[in-house]
């Protein structure tokens, strides 16, 4: 998750200079201005894309096209070929600001990430966050060292393959809501997707309350099984300190939301 941003860090030149030169790229090209592959490219490319939806820029990554589509591809989240899009990415002056994934933008928004932890009731410095659209890369950080990188629910550690859930979600958390690991989960992407597809809850007690544990809207294979009706009734893995646990009242509130 953290090679994302050192990659992301790498990428965002090459696209402000594209920008300055009103010019387009595509995957294959941008992958080896920074040295990679082109599969991976995505995922320097989503922290960027996070980070200006988050911060009210135009979408730098509108830059990087199909070559042979010549739009963008599956992960942007902007209409492909929209061209006025790419006009306002070359209209900004991006030389205004500084590499977001900087070594020294990412090692501040870690110490500030361990300080949320230390002490999560600091609002102060969530509104600082937020401000200045870090909000989800500091969630990210927090929710994963809260669970010491593992998936609250089955224990899988893959990096890649973890993501910070919100309890009560990011469009109606507000404010220091969106930051706070005690609004947060730390999922694989199938628990993450099962549980914002309602399939699971947890409980008061912390307790996996899975929708069909009597197996009705079968057929269950045993890998859907072992990854869903299995952890039924199983207490979550919590954070190691108490005061990150998940907020019981926005564990409620989630619960009455999936009825
Ligand atoms: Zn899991």
């Amino acid at each position: 998750m953290i090679d994302h941003e050192v990659r992301a860090g790498q990428l965002w030149p090459v696209l402000v200079a594209l920008a300055k030169d009103r010019q387009i790229t595509t995957y294959g090209k941008a992958a080896v201005a920074i040295g990679i592959h082109h599969r991976p490219l995505r995922y320097a490319l989503g922290p960027i894309q996070d980070y200006c939806l988050g911060a009210g820029l135009p979408p730098l990554t509108s830059l990087v096209v199909s070559k042979s589509s010549g739009v963008q591809g599956a992960g942007y989240l902007g209409s492909p070929g929209d061209r006025g899009v790419i006009e306002e990415v070359w209209k900004f002056d991006w030389s205004s600001i500084e590499n977001p994934f900087s070594d020294m933008h990412i090692a501040e928004l870690d110490r500030t990430a361990k300080e949320i932890l230390e002490d999560p009731d600091k609002a102060d410095s969530y509104a600082v966050i937020l401000s200045r659209g870090n909000g989800q890369r500091v969630f990210r950080r927090g929710v994963y060292g809260a669970y010491n990188g593992e998936c609250c629910v089955c224990g899988l550690t893959f990096s890649d393959a973890l993501e910070a859930a919100h309890i009560m979600p990011w469009v109606m958390g507000r404010g220091s809501l969106r930051i706070d690991p005690r609004n947060g989960l730390l999922m694989c992407a199938n628990h993450h997707r099962l549980f914002d597809s309602n399939w699971f809850t947890i409980s008061d007690d912390y307790l996996v309350e899975y929708s069909d544990p009597g197996e009705e809207s079968g057929p269950y294979s045993s890998a859907d099984r072992s990854t869903s009706i299995e952890h039924h009734g199983r207490k979550i893995r919590l954070p190691g300190n108490e005061k990150l646990w998940p907020d019981k009242s926005l564990l409620a509130a989630r619960r009455a939301d999936s009825q």
